[in-house]
């Protein structure tokens, strides 16, 4: 049964009458679709359909969309897609893509974004001002908002690095400013309030001369276009890298680069890297990430955790304690 259509609390024709107003408020606030499969949202390529995907057409919209909410509803927040495996049987919820909240304003040193801006925009109109600390984001194809949900980074740099604070919408419609400070950000983690979505993030940076941070956001492109698999599907790093070693040194060395299950295949390039050589299935990439976890466990006793969401319903076991998760 459905957790979007079917709220514990209600009955079922009342709660019915109240989706369906909810829905059609939706089409009103944005754009709506259902059934949207998607691998045509994620850049692994692949994943099921999501029963609805709603692109509110700004903030306010937003807000209005979730102050109407049934308190029930199942939502997946989407950026762009870089960091997710979705299940072949799709997403029983509504994800709600934030592309549209993408004003970006600069006031000094301090660069305010939203949700929905691309890191390597965001990146680009860093430096065309000056600015230095977020250069790393022009080689990460996420948005600003899974960029702090994620903690992304990469050469010595990381989101929460520069951030100073972000606006949530928590999940009953309330819209609150959190300093940076409170959302315990960590390597590859952020801690979000449940359900809460990130709209807006406020950043400080410091002064520097456009040429040379436009040249070491050169030098990170480079560096990367040489060791990373980017012509082919993929969702960057599949692990966390564990302390003091490296999980791509880790899967090398079990004798896994090149190894395939159906379509997806550990990257011959770089280790980590899982690539969707063109037929892949979630599932394909989900039983070779359990795959890879499995040898490196046996090999070296080592557990690497996944860098990549695995949003919607998974059974996996990911623990060194053998319990059982269903991730959503
Ligand atoms: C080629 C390639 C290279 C990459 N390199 C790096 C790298 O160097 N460093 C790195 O850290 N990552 C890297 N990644 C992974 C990915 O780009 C980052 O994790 C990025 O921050 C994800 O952003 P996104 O907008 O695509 O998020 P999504 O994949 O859409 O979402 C990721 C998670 O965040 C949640 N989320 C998304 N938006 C919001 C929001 N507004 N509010 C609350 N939750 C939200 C989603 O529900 C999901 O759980 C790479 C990926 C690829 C494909």
């Amino acid at each position: 049964m459905s957790a979007l259509a079917m709220p514990r609390d209600s009955q079922p024709e009342v709660q019915e009458g109240a989706l369906q107003a909810w829905i059609d408020l939706l089409t009103v606030l944005g754009s709506l679709r259902s059934d949207e499969p998607m691998a045509r949202h994620t850049t692994l390529a692949v994943g099921g359909p999501a029963r609805w995907l709603f692109r509110p057409r700004d903030l306010d919209a937003l807000i209005e969309a979730w102050q109407a909410k049934p308190s029930d509803a199942c939502v997946i927040p989407l950026g762009r897609g870089s960091n997710m495996l979705v299940p072949d049987a799709g997403l029983d919820a509504l994800v709600v893509d934030l592309s549209e909240l993408n004003t970006l304003a600069i006031d000094g040193g301090m660069v305010v974004a939203g949700a929905g801006v691309r890191m390597s925009r965001f990146a680009r109109q860093c430096a065309e001002h000056g600015l230095s600390g977020c250069e790393f984001m022009a080689t990460v194809p996420g948005d600003i908002g899974g960029g702090v949900a994620m903690n992304a980074g990469c050469f010595a740099q990381q989101v929460s690095d520069t951030l100073q604070f972000v606006e949530l919408l928590l999940a009953d419609g309330e819209l609150v400013k959190v300093e940076a400070e409170g959302l315990a950000m960590g390597y590859r983690h952020t801690q979000l309030p449940a359900g809460a979505l990130v709209v807006r993030a406020g950043f400080a940076l410091s002064a520097d001369h456009p040429d040379q941070i436009r040249e070491r956001m050169r030098a990170m492109r480079s560096r990367r276009t040489a060791t990373q698999p980017l012509a082919q599907p993929n969702c960057g790093s599949v692990f966390k890298n564990p302390d003091g070693d490296h999980a791509a040194r880790l899967i090398e060395a079990a004798g896994l680069k090149g190894f395939a299950i159906g379509g997806a295949q550990v990257s011959e390039q770089h280790a980590n890297f899982i690539v969707n050589t063109g037929e892949a299935s979630s599932r394909d990439v989900f039983d070779l990430i359990v795959r890879m976890r499995a040898e490196v466990l046996q090999r070296f006793g080592v557990a690497l955790e996944p860098e990549v969401r695995l949003v919607g319903e998974w059974q996996f076991d990911f623990s060194d304690e053998g319990e059982s998760d269903d991730a959503r």
